[in-house]
């Protein structure tokens, strides 16, 4: 058990998996916090997440493997790229046995709310504030003022902004501007394992890449289950409610002519979930003076490389470790953590930003090509910078 001391008072805004990441890894360097989540209760959307090595290591510091392998799938068998018209495999590789040889943990699929518990697991309870949307910081020279809806002010030596995409921290230290509609919108639905055809219960991430569009397909919860995320032009749609939904004959619609495999998982999942995909630039700074970003407020990303919780999880160790070592001086804490994580984060917006023309590409020459390089690739060997990166030990070095 961490030692707690009386330490800077830290206001966590936002109680996501990076938020609560933060919390736990600040109980794990003897620090105390609030996290001032808005919602009535701590939940997530009914959707799946890629766990990769880099975010399963810090995972296991935080003592929670045993909770998280209670839901988490090992993606034993790999992934593989499919054609969407008849499936056939542009490539395929096998994670069992390599991936904890090259990185030391195993890749692991997971239902978004066994992370976020996963992750709670490791947070006081008496830590956590619901309810409590904040609508203002006012920086203070010596902290801040954070305003919430319901009236209630709280004084905070520091506060850590882990409030997603549409962040107001946020607006504290960058020119307010909503995020952008990028042009894509995601399907996601779930399909009961008793529904699933056997193929898309393997322990497997499936994509198939087509023209426009691309569909993912991995088993979660134990495997009593699987989750379908497809990626298509958005048209004139702009909601990204993660509540709202679309019908399954506008899901069909979209992959029209694609695989049997492919429409028969979409008619097995029942109602779809849709929203559009947000963007925003890389920002240049995110931390001033005892205020900071984490997690998507600091570095939204396209979903393409399954980084997003990934990497608000390291900036929750990278984060806490920092502020440790310099309790004393919490602004140069902030500048050492942020100079330690924007160039690694914003090369991760980058990639993901790419790949989504990469990933749609038309049938024809380029279509070819691509398909061509993918069967040569090693995606785990050539990635070593994502999956290899230890948030904590890139500290020391
Ligand atoms: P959020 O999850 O947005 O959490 C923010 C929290 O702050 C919420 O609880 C919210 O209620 C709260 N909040 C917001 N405003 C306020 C306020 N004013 N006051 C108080 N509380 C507030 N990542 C991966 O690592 N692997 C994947 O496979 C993967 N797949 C994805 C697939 C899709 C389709 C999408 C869209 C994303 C995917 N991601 C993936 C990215 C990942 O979902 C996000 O990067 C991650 O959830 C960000 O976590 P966060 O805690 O920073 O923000």
């Amino acid at each position: 058990m961490p030692t707690h001391v009386p330490g800077p008072r830290i206001a966590v805004v936002g109680g996501g998996i990076g938020g609560l990441a933060a919390a736990a890894f600040l109980h794990r360097a003897g620090l105390t916090a609030t996290v001032h989540e808005q919602a009535p209760a701590l939940a997530e959307v009914g959707a799946g997440l890629v766990v990769a090595p880099n975010a399963v290591r810090l995972l296991r510091r935080l003592g929670v493997m045993p909770h998280f392998t209670r839901q988490a799938v090992p993606l034993d068998w790999g992934w593989e790229f499919r054609r969407w018209a008849d499936g056939s495999v542009l490539s395929v590789e096998k994670l069992s046995g390599v991936c904890e040889r090259l990185y030391g943990e195993r890749t692991y699929v997971i239902h978004r709310a066994d992370l976020l518990d996963t992750v709670k697991a490791a947070v006081p309870g008496d830590w956590i504030r619901l309810g409590a949307r904040c609508t203002a910081v006012e920086p203070r020279p010596d902290g801040a003022l954070l305003h919430f809806a319901d009236g209630s002010r709280a004084e905070a030596d520091i506060v850590i902004g882990a409030d997603g995409v549409h962040s107001v921290v946020r607006n504290t230290l960058a020119q307010p501007a909503p995020p952008e509609y990028s042009g894509i919108c995601a399907f996601r639905t779930i399909v009961p394992a008793h529904s699933a055809p056997d193929f898309a219960l393997r322990p497997a991430q499936t994509l198939w890449l087509g023209p426009g569009r691309h569909f993912v397909h991995y088993p979660i919860a134990g495997g009593s289950a699987v989750n379908v995320v497809a990626f298509a032009p958005a048209g004139d749609y702009t909601d990204e409610s993660w509540s709202a939904t679309a019908t399954i004959e506008e899901f069909h619609a979209e992959f029209a002519g694609w695989d049997r495999r492919v429409t028969d998982l979409i008619t097995a999942g029942g109602i779809p979930g849709r929203w559009a995909l947000l963007d925003r630039a890389p920002l240049r700074h995110w931390s001033r003076g005892r205020i900071t970003l984490l997690g998507d407020a600091a570095h939204p990303m396209f979903p393409f490389f399954a980084q997003g919780a990934a990497q608000s999880i390291e900036d929750a160790a990278t984060l806490a470790r920092c502020l440790a070592e310099s309790v004393d001086d919490p602004e140069q804490a902030l500048k050492r953590y942020e100079s330690a994580r924007i160039e690694r984060t914003t090369r991760l917006q980058q990639v993901s930003h790419a790949r989504r023309d990469i990933n749609h590409l038309p049938d024809g020459p380029e279509q070819q090509a691509r398909d061509a390089t993918l069967a040569g690739s090693d995606p785990l060997v050539n990635n070593g910078w994502i999956y290899g990166h230890d948030a904590e030990e890139a500290l020391i070095s």
